[in-house]
């Protein structure tokens, strides 16, 4: 780093390239910085419920071990099984558990960070709570690989749930679908889990994964519920609560993932949306989020916003976190077209986003392809802000340039 800086010669941090928004790519060129070989799980410290790793350790792979003391580490992005702690730092990642258990900020206890000058710093203390100046940590967490390179990170752990209920609940109504998840939280409920999932999602993700999974024509929407802890009876309490809520709420049918195969069919489908949007055609995934009561209507305005442009979506997301992953597919447009239309699109989706309450990326960050987008979300003076900050950790834009704003 210190060569780089003297050289004015750009870094770009990288992962495992799973990313969404396009951060690790080295669009002005120099030096990408592979971190994949730096995974060793430093320490499980099981007296402070805490971990050090390394920013290369798979997110699944800390996840197992943990698990063996009787901990848990909580956030799971869909992606689990192949990016990095460093990447979900980057990011801020979350997944379906954030529902309960928050996001990666909430997990992250210390890090150590290689300034763009080649400083070495650590943000914090390994403690539960931090009051002393401006919580660095915090900011170097979702700060996208622009102000540091994460090196070392202290975690927080809990203990590990060990008991878990899987619903899987059917509406002919994608709106009635997600008002119930309000209701389901109105109802004194609180699961793990609560997934928005269009019946094309599961249809796609079924074909990539060649496997089975029906989709009767009058369901139009699901929501994939867990509910997890340690006291079997309360759970199956809940299990009743939430089935009373649901019918409540116009749900057609709610199954319940009785086995482990069960279950884990469920969650695979569910994980591999993404690819297998991404391989029926060319896609462009939208990361909205809005406050949970709002979710109905940013389905719907979603919904007639694509069919003005003729563009077909398919939706599915952490629906309790009022997260909704929008992809929008290219099928049969031209490139002129979609490449112009669906920046509009876009536009319009954001526009009725935030008009909502919420803002344009929940996980997936800004990085270099939702950038164009970022002053619809945030005012000049908050970016102003941002770029000040930027310049008092990397003075000579080294770092990861080109990203964010
Ligand atoms: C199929 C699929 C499902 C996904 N599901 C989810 C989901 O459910 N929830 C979610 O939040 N995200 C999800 N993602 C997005 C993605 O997996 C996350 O953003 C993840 O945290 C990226 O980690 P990575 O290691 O791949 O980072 P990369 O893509 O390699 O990098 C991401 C950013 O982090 C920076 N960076 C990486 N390492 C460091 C470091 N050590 N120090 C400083 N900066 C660094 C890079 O410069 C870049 O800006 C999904 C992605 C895919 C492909």
């Amino acid at each position: 780093m210190k060569y780089c800086n003297s050289k004015h010669i750009c870094v770009t941090p990288r992962g495992a390239g799973t990313g969404l928004s396009g951060g690790a790519l080295p669009v002005y060129g120099g030096v990408v910085l592979g971190l994949q070989r730096m995974n060793s799980i430093v320490k499980v410290d099981t007296e402070n419920f805490q971990a050090i790793v390394e920013p290369g350790v798979i997110n699944e792979v800390l996840q197992q071990t943990v698990k063996e003391y009787g901990l848990f580490y909580p956030p799971d992005p869909a992606s689990k099984g192949t990016c990095f702690i460093g990447g979900n730092i980057a990011h801020c990642s979350g997944g379906p558990r954030a529902l309960k258990y928050g996001t990666t900020r909430d997990y992250v206890l210390n890090l150590e960070v290689v300034l763009p000058s080649g400083d070495i710093i650590w943000t914090g203390a390994n403690t539960l709570k931090y009051a002393s100046g401006y919580n660095l940590t915090h900011l170097i967490i979702g700060s996208e690989g622009t102000l540091g390179i994460v090196t070392k990170i202290v975690l927080k752990l809990i203990p590990f749930p060990t008991q878990n209920s899987l619903l899987l609940a059917s509406f002919a109504s994608p709106i009635d679908a997600c008002r119930a998840v309000s209701s389901i939280f109105m109802g004194g409920c609180s699961p793990s889990v609560c997934e928005f999932i269009e019946p094309l999602a599961f249809r796609l993700a079924a074909d990539y994964l060649q496997v089975a999974f029906e989709t009767p024509e009058t369901v139009q929407a699901y929501l994939l519920i867990e509910i997890d802890g340690n006291n079997g009876e309360l759970i199956a309490k809940e299990c009743e609560n939430m089935y009373t809520i649901l019918t409540e709420g116009n749900c057609l049918e709610v199954l319940l993932a009785t086995t482990t195969s069960e279950k884990e069919h469920l969650w695979k489908l569910r994980r591999s949306m993404g690819e297998a949007s991404k391989k029926s055609t060319v896609y462009k995934e939208e990361d909205t989020v809005v406050p949970r009561a709002q979710l109905p209507e940013l389905f719907a305005g979603t919904k007639t916003i694509a069919a003005r442009y003729g563009l077909r979506t398919v939706c599915y997301g952490h629906a309790g976190d009022g997260n909704l992953h929008i992809n929008i597919l290219k099928d049969e447009h031209s490139d002129a077209y979609w490449n112009h239309e669906v920046k509009e699109a876009i536009k319009e989706i954001f526009r009725l986003c935030i008009s909502l309450g919420g803002t344009i990326s929940g996980e997936h960050g800004i990085g270099l392809v939702q950038k164009e987008y970022l002053p619809l979300a945030v005012s000049e003076i908050q970016i102003d802000l941002m770029r000040n900050i930027k310049r008092c950790f990397d003075p000579n834009l080294i770092l990861n340039p080109g990203k964010i704003f």
